[in-house]
């Protein structure tokens, strides 16, 4: 069995709910270190405080599964799962689209599963995951009863574990494109050739506060993906919605969505990078009564944090600018190391920049399936603020 002594001091954030042990913090390691294997956690004196994944390669060496000594076996998982798949925001099963397990807010850290209809799609980022992986999808199969599982493992960050990319069905077949319900609007998404896991789940709750605000207003959506946002304002009402977004492929699966929302009419997705468009715009003295702004991430880690701010603060400031009087600019940032003081203080120097002034209307994150936990504030990724231009 697998032994991790941390260094004196070191447990203070394990005992505080923090679900990860960094390389540094680790005093001595005792037993065989197989890539992700569970290991028992002690601190310096040898109290248990619980057992984790552990990866010594990675910088986040450890990720703490349990706080007991039961065994980390099928059973640990069904608790876990049928746990998670009781909090707020999820159902089991239905036509909506929701997260099930969202990694370390559900103390089930590098592992991701969403639910589109009858169909799962599951995202391993760890080695921990991976070597338990044949029992999570059987887990899943027992308590969720799903058409299929389709395994989107391709995000890059795997090669930090060690580990290879994977992608395609996990268990079952059948189609991958699917039509994601949302208070009486229908999405296209693609579980296969989409981002992330298909749709961006996370900004659920968001575009129904879009869908409220957009009535009568003009609306762009920058960075619009499959138009979750444009689509959700012409439901609600928009004069119009365009949607832009350097991918034709996310394109015309927003077109696709429009279309089936009858909502045709009033969306225009062009294909074009959202910076040039924006000065663009500003130099034609365009003005939208309603701007989203959901990049994606600019930076991966810390170290290029200024670099993203800067864009983050290019972004913002024109956007600013091409508000109409009493516009409304909903912006988001789903970069965790850009915390809400640090997004908040960029929007305030943009605005000087743009020399507007606004009414903070409301900060907002991701939506409630995607659970945060109080102790570890990098499971709280999704910033978006809600600005009204004051004149
Ligand atoms: N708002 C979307 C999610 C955005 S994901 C939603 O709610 O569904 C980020 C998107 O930005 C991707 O679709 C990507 O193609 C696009 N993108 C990245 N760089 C871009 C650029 N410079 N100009 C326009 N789009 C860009």
């Amino acid at each position: 069995m697998l032994t991790i002594r941390l260094a004196p001091g070191r447990e203070s954030r394990l005992q505080a709910g923090h679900p990860w042990i960094y390389r540094s913090e680790i005093a001595r390691i005792e037993g065989t270190e197989t890539p992700g294997a569970i290991g028992r956690i002690l601190d310096h004196r040898g109290k248990f405080l619980g057992q984790a994944t552990v990866n010594p390669a990675c910088q986040i060496a450890g990720r703490l599964l349990s706080r007991d000594e039961a065994p980390i076996d099928d059973a640990f998982f069904e608790r876990r799962i049928r746990q998670a798949l009781t909090r707020c925001g999820r159902s089991a099963s239905g036509p909506d689209a929701c997260r099930l397990v969202f990694g370390e807010g559900d103390h089930l850290p590098g592992l991701i599963v969403d639910r589109y209809g009858d169909l799962l799609v599951a995202q391993i980022l760890t080695a921990g995951m991976e070597r338990l992986r044949e029992t999570i999808l059987e887990v899943l199969r027992r308590v969720v009863a799903p058409r299929a599982i389709y395994e989107r493992s391709d995000s890059s960050s795997r090669r930090m574990e060690g580990l290879d990319l994977r992608k395609g069905f996990a268990w079952g077949t059948g189609e991958t494109g699917v039509w994601v319900q949302e208070e009486g609007l229908a999405f296209f998404a693609d579980v296969a050739a989409g981002q992330k896991t298909g749709f961006f789940l996370d900004q659920r709750e968001n575009r129904q506060v879009v869908r409220r605000l957009a009535k009568g207003r003009e609306v762009l959506d920058c960075f619009c993906y499959s138009g979750g946002f444009a689509v959700s304002a012409a439901g609600g009402g928009a004069a119009s919605a365009l949607g832009i977004d350097l991918s034709e492929t996310s394109l015309a699966w927003a077109r696709q969505s429009a279309e089936r929302n009858g909502l045709a009419a009033s969306c225009t997705f062009v294909s074009v990078n959202a910076f040039d468009q924006l000065r663009a715009f500003a130099r034609e003295e365009r003005r939208f009564g309603l701007v989203v702004l959901d990049p994606p991430a600019f930076t991966k880690g810390r170290d290029a944090l200024e670099g993203a701010l800067r864009g983050y603060n290019e972004i913002n400031l024109r956007a600013m600018k091409i508000l109409a009087p009493g516009g409304i600019l909903v912006t988001c940032s789903c970069s965790y190391h850009v915390d809400a003081p640090t997004f908040l203080e960029m929007l305030r120097s943009a605005a000087v920049d743009a020399r507007r002034e606004f009414r903070l209307v409301e900060l907002r994150t991701q939506a409630a399936d995607h659970p945060i936990l109080l102790a570890a504030k990098e499971t709280q990724y999704l910033k978006c603020a809600i600005l009204e231009a004051v004149n």
